[in-house]
């Protein structure tokens, strides 16, 4: 159904000539004391002009940039015509969380990376006609069940609800298996939910998509940590025939320097999670408290420092970000940077923490940093940070550590059978998404050591893909490990049949 007339037809220069539409933001004085959404969405309008501004290229570049192979130019076309259904029902056919990606995805990196408008232009907007796209569809309760499978009278355990395990549970139960997921936390969503912040990401886009899998049948079970409530064995004991671990990389890395025991020093984990999980900035309200100091000092500059800098500030402190390298070297996406420099974070460039001060009461008061400089490039290609010999010290009264993350060990360390590699990552079959124990595969985050929700969503189709066959009794699965699998520098390697390759070796 179309919302208005279709547009005249553009040739391509005509639409080359086109202006861009950029997303609107909330004004950066008023935003900072609230957790809304930032960029404010597009009208019908403005989704339709930015639309217009797509070459329908023969060759779609554009596609390739998408770890989920959404058919852009077709959901660009629809949308151009005012078919806003339509492109919903495209997105759908290969993203089942649309209206998260359209908000999180690093599409500069992506698709529209790829766009050929790009080249002498400014890309067409492809996220953000996602984003409104996957909003029309919610708003107006449109119908997005897909085609449903008869019950096969498998069933499957997913454990973890983040983006890999919701994506696993959404492709195996319409292919008609019955689907349980286990989740540790008391709620589903994952890092979109205890990581990602309300004004990136509002909650409700997360609930809708968990009511309508539990309207498709998927069960869920919360507050249960595999590994320790109950093990893989015991979930193949209680009749699951398959199993997808989803369970991310939660567990943070932290400075090892003087100091970092001291009180009102976090992970950027544990903060995030007091917030956004626990609502801790509404205590007494809810029952976990979080210590909001005045003066909040983050040590790192990836895009989770961005999303705590952000928070701090939202909770009233002075918030102030310290990194080692400049900001150019700053690993956080440009977008993310400049949001956080209009809400008026201090950027303390080329300060490597060395120790944090303590008062007599056990809590930080102060951190110290070495003033650093840029020498020759490293092994990543960005200009080495040393020490001038030079330091400064600057009082803080909480501090967070957003120095990234691994695995969680908790479930590899319960079961022998589930191999892992030095860095905890869940090794799996590339091919097939299968561990070294039949039946369990792995998606997301556990098997990557991080990444982005849209990868994580993609091998978790692969693996609910390969799942389904093997549910079906037609994957064919050889396990090759030497004696010791563990043993110091070790090459192990496991194969199917089906694809005859060896793709997984222990470094
Ligand atoms: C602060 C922050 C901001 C980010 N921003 C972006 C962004 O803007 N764009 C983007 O694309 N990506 C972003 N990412 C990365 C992205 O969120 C992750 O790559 C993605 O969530 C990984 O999905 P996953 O399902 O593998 O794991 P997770 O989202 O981590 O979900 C894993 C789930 O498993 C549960 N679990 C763990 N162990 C067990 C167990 N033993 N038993 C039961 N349950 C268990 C956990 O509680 C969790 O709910 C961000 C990450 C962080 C930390
Ligand atoms: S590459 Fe850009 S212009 Fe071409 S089809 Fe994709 S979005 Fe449209």
């Amino acid at each position: 159904m179309s919302e208005e007339a279709p547009p005249e037809e553009l040739t391509a220069k005509q639409r080359l000539a086109l202006p861009a539409h950029t997303m609107p933001l909330a004004d950066a004085e008023e935003r900072i004391h609230t957790f809304d959404e930032v960029p404010t969405g597009y009208t019908l309008a403005m989704a339709r002009a930015e639309a217009r501004r797509c070459l329908q290229c023969k060759k779609p570049h554009c596609i390739g940039g998408c770890p989920v192979g959404i058919d852009i130019p077709t959901f660009l076309r629809q949308v151009d015509e005012g078919d806003i259904a339509g492109a919903a029902k495209t997105i759908r056919e290969t993203n089942f969380l649309p209206a998260v990606c359209g908000r999180v995805c690093p599409q500069d990196k992506q698709c529209q990376a790829l766009c050929t408008v790009g080249a002498k232009h400014t890309p067409v907007g492809i996220g953000s006609i996602e984003r409104f796209v996957a909003d029309y569809e919610r708003e107006r309760g449109l119908d997005r069940t897909p085609e449903m499978a008869p019950d096969t009278g498998k069933k499957v355990a997913i454990v973890g609800a983040g983006p890999a395990g919701l994506t696993g549970a959404y492709e195996l139960r319409r292919r008609g298996h019955a689907v349980t997921v286990f989740e540790a936390f008391h709620r589903g969503g994952g890092v979109m939910v205890y990581g990602i912040p309300r004004f990136r990401l509002p909650l409700e886009i997360i609930d809708s998509d968990l009511a309508f899998l539990e309207s498709m049948g998927v069960q869920f079970a919360y507050n249960i940590l595999i590994g320790k409530t109950l093990t893989l064995d015991d979930l193949f004991a209680d009749g699951f025939d398959a199993i997808l671990i989803a369970t991310g990389a939660g567990l943070p890395k932290m400075l090892d320097i003087p100091g970092s025991n001291l009180n009102g020093i976090y992970s950027a984990n544990e903060y995030l999670t007091r917030v956004y999980l626990m609502h801790a900035n509404e205590f007494p309200a809810h029952p976990t408290p979080i210590y909001q100091g005045k003066k909040l000092g983050v040590v790192g500059a990836g895009n989770t420092s961005m999303d705590v800098l952000r928070t701090g500030k939202r909770l009233g402190a002075e918030v102030t970000c310290y990194y080692r390298r400049s900001r150019a070297e700053a690993p956080a996406r440009s977008e993310e940077l400049e949001h956080a420099e209009q809400e008026f974070i201090d950027f303390k460039w080329l300060s490597n923490p060395v120790e944090f001060i303590g008062g007599d009461d056990g809590f930080v008061k102060a951190i110290k940093c070495m003033r650093m400089e840029l020498s020759e490039p490293d092994e990543s290609g960005r200009r080495r940070p040393v020490a001038t010999g030079e330091t400064f010290i600057d009082p803080v009264d909480t501090v967070v550590m957003s120095l990234g993350c691994n695995v969680n060990p908790i479930l590899s360390q319960s079961d022998d059978d589930i191999f892992t590699n030095k860095w905890g990552i869940v090794m799996v079959d590339k091919e097939t998404c299968h561990t070294s124990k039949a039946g369990v595969f792995a998606a997301g985050d556990s098997i990557t050591g991080g990444s982005t929700v849209i990868l994580a969503m993609g091998q978790a189709k692969k693996a609910a893909a390969r799942m389904h066959e093997y549910l079906s009794g037609t994957f064919d699965y050889v396990l090759d490990v030497p004696d010791d699998p563990e043993a110091p520098g070790m090459q192990w390697s496991f194969r199917t049949r089906k694809t005859g390759k060896k793709s997984a070796t222990q470094a």
